[in-house]
């Protein structure tokens, strides 16, 4: 007998326990969780087990008060963020990596798909083929993965290890002034300080001024060292592309490492329509993209590619540790634990991490290039669509062209003073309907309704939809304001 409590097999059986809930639960017809949140609360209130109840109750118990109230994000008509439910496809590989291997490393078949889906990335949004990947958790660790090697190189040039010794003088990173906020965070952590994230001025699209990059650089004159000159491939806000060409040529010219946040991005690519914008990523010297965003992988994946994998691991080795190295051994690789393989762990500041490669594998495996590029054109479609339907409708104004799959917008009605505020209003009243269900923006001092379209369960009619309950609320809210004046 084993002295062990914890069921470890048995997943045929378990997994369709369970596989059952949650295609009940991607029928998207539970009310929202927070409704009967009392319920659930007190249903699974309770003090630490001493003794556990088992498997059998445990997966009744996910079945019963969990999963049903779980988040409304995978709802295809969930537009708010840039994240979405995953396909399915990726949630099996995801699933059959933490089975089969719950770590990257050793000579298994998921190590090679980390190298060969990074490869396929690579391929798949036209990346220089000198270009080199790693796997992170996602957009804020990969931004921070690519600093790391920004700020390894431009200390390098000046003769200190900035990762072994310190930095011995300040530094900072010249950025989109609609970058993400995961770029300052990264600039905490790398010690270059979120406050010597300079911003650069973007224009009324969104994108950064070339000829304010150049002033900034100028300026800077010595009093820090440039690590980075950070732009978007697609920024969270608006989707907007900075113009890469320009501002790679400026950054070269003044011997900066080039950064492209494509975290939402850079699959926009695939579209060719919007291509072209895209001119000049081959002067990126790194590249972030996230496959948990637009490629539908569960969250937990993020991507960052750099020209030269060397620095990554000069700026992020933990250098040799017995119980690793001492597992393997050099002369030969006649088993999968010979070799740890490629050393990816001394490459980011992940050690024990899943196989992420296996699932971004699978994703396009099942529907290729072609079928990724499908889903990025409809959903680029359907802003442009949005798009038309507003600037042919009186009580609706459209605040920016929409670039990729982001729409903003905004209701009008000359009986409401305050647009922002009658916007908010009907944002909040969508939410609350819980069908439709976008975000809010600022463009260029607006207040703006701002799908953004992401998820593989969306499509037109959503789109459609969205719009009509936008008037639909929006002509309420205004009629409502009208009777209580007359009263
Ligand atoms: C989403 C996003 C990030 C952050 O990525 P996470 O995966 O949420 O950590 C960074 N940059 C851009 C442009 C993004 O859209």
């Amino acid at each position: 007998m084993i002295d062990e409590q914890a069921e470890c097999g048995d997943l045929a059986y378990w997994m369709e326990r369970l596989g059952t809930e949650l295609d009940e639960f991607q029928k998207f017809d539970y009310p929202d969780a927070l409704q009967n949140s009392a319920n659930w609360q007190a249903a699974l209130d309770s003090d630490l087990p001493k003794t556990g109840v088992g498997i059998d109750t445990v997966v009744d118990q996910l079945s019963r008060w969990v999963i049903p109230n779980g988040s409304a994000i995978t709802r295809p008509g969930f537009s708010s963020f840039i994240t979405t439910g995953p396909v399915s496809v990726a949630v099996l590989a995801t699933l059959a990596g933490a089975i089969a291997a719950p770590q990257r490393i050793g000579l298994t078949a998921f190590q090679y798909l980390e190298t060969l889906s990074l490869a396929w990335l690579r391929k798949l949004f036209d990346l220089p083929e000198s270009m080199q990947g790693i796997y992170s958790s996602g957009g804020s660790v990969a931004n921070l993965v690519a600093l790391g090697a920004a700020r390894q190189w431009a200390f390098e040039r000046t003769g200190t290890d900035p990762a072994a010794k310190g930095m011995n003088r300040p530094a900072c990173i010249l950025a989109s002034a609609a970058c993400h906020r995961t770029v300052h965070r990264a600039a905490a952590v790398l010690g270059i300080g979120r406050d010597n994230v300079i911003p650069v001025d973007v224009d009324r699209q969104g994108r950064m001024r070339p000829e304010v990059l150049q002033q900034r650089l100028r300026q800077l004159q010595d009093t820090c060292l440039p690590v980075a000159v950070v732009a978007n491939a697609g920024t969270t806000g608006t989707g907007a592309i900075d113009p890469l060409a320009p501002l790679g040529e400026i950054a070269r010219q003044a011997g900066v490492w080039f950064h492209v946040d494509g975290a939402y991005g850079l699959p926009g690519i695939l579209d060719p329509d919007v291509k072209p914008l895209y001119a000049g990523l081959e002067l990126a010297d790194s590249v972030v993209v996230d496959p948990h965003k637009w490629l539908g992988a569960p969250v937990g994946i993020g991507t960052t590619f750099v020209r030269d994998r060397g620095l990554l691991q000069r700026a992020f080795t933990q250098g040799a540790s017995d119980y690793l190295e001492g597992t393997v051994s050099r002369e030969s690789a006649r088993h999968s634990l010979d070799d740890l393989g490629v050393p990816f762990s001394d490459m980011g500041i992940e050690l024990s991490a899943p196989c992420r490669g296996a699932v971004v594998w699978a994703l396009i495996q099942e529907i290729g290039k072609e079928g990724l590029a499908a889903r990025v054109r409809r959903h680029n479609a359907m802003a442009r669509h949005l798009a038309r339907r507003v600037e042919s409708h009186p009580n609706l104004e459209l605040l920016l062209e929409p670039t990729l799959s982001i729409c903003c917008f905004r209701y009008v009605s000359g009986q409401y003073g305050d647009l922002d505020e009658l916007n908010r209003k009907i944002h909040r009243q969508l939410i609350h309907n819980g069908t439709n269900m976008p975000s809010t923006a600022q463009v260029n001092g607006a207040l703006a309704i701002r799908p953004c379209f992401i998820g593989a369960r969306t499509s037109f009619g959503y789109a459609d939809d969205l719009l009509d309950e936008v008037l639909l609320v929006g002509q309420q809210l205004c009629d409502n304001l009208r009777q209580s004046i007359n009263q």
